[in-house]
C-alpha cells in the first residue's frame, strides 16, 4: 500500500522500538530536556515513542522528571507561575495576558487562569481552568484518554493538590498576579 505524502511526511518513528508511527492517540510525544551530550537520555529530548514503550521504558520516571525540571526553569520566562513543586509534581497557574501596546509594554491581564500540573513520572501535564478547580479528577489530555502511567502519577498526587488546593481561592492566593504580570513585562522589554 502506497502511503499518501502527507502522512509519510509526518511520521516519525518510535526512539525505542524504531516502529512507524503516523500520530495515533497512543504515540506519545517526549518532552524537551536540557542535557549534555554525553548524558545517556539526551538524545531522546523531544522524540517520538509508541504508547507500549512509553509504558514500559526503564527512563520514563527520569526522564520525565528532567522535562519537568526544564519547565520550572523556564517559567519565570511565562507568565506562569509555580505554586507547588515537589518529588511527584509541579503545580503551575498560569495566567492570561493580552498586550496593550509594545512599545512601552503593556500587559493587561485578562483574568483567565489555568492550573497546570505537570506529572513527573511522565513529564506531561494536565491543564485545569481555574473556574472549574478542583472538579472531577481528570481523565483526558488533549482530549486523549490518560496513560496508565498517566492515571498512576495523577492518581497518587490527586489527593495532596486537593488538599492544599481546596479551592480556586486558595490557588490564586498563592500567586502574586499582578507582580507574575510586570516581571513578565519588564522581562520583554528587557527583550533577552
Ligand atoms: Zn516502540
Amino acid at each position: 500500500m502506497t502511503m499518501p505524502r502527507s502522512s509519510r511526511r509526518n511520521s516519525r518513528t518510535c526512539a525505542v522500538c524504531s516502529q512507524t508511527l503516523y500520530g495515533f492517540d497512543d504515540d506519545m510525544e517526549l518532552g524537551i530536556v536540557d542535557l549534555p551530550s554525553a548524558h545517556p537520555l539526551s538524545g531522546f529530548s523531544g522524540q517520538a515513542m509508541c504508547g507500549p514503550c512509553f509504558e514500559s521504558w526503564d527512563h520514563r520516571e527520569s526522564f520525565g522528571s528532567l522535562v519537568v525540571d526544564r519547565v520550572r526553569e523556564q517559567a519565570p520566562k511565562t507568565t506562569s507561575a509555580e505554586i507547588y513543586n515537589d518529588e511527584d509534581c509541579l503545580v503551575l497557574l498560569s495566567v492570561a495576558v493580552e498586550a496593550l501596546s509594545w512599545n512601552p509594554v503593556q500587559l493587561r491581564n485578562k483574568e483567565e487562569y489555568q492550573v497546570i500540573v505537570w506529572l513527573r513520572p511522565t513529564g506531561t501535564d494536565l491543564t485545569i481552568p481555574l473556574t472549574q478547580w478542583p472538579g472531577e479528577k481528570p481523565e483526558t489530555r488533549d482530549n486523549k484518554r490518560l496513560r496508565a502511567s498517566e492515571k498512576a502519577a495523577l492518581n497518587s498526587v490527586w489527593p495532596t493538590l486537593l488538599s492544599v488546593f481546596p479551592n480556586a481561592r486558595e490557588v490564586l492566593s498563592r500567586v502574586d498576579v499582578d507582580k507574575v504580570i510586570a516581571d513578565h513585562q519588564n522581562w520583554l522589554a528587557r527583550g533577552d
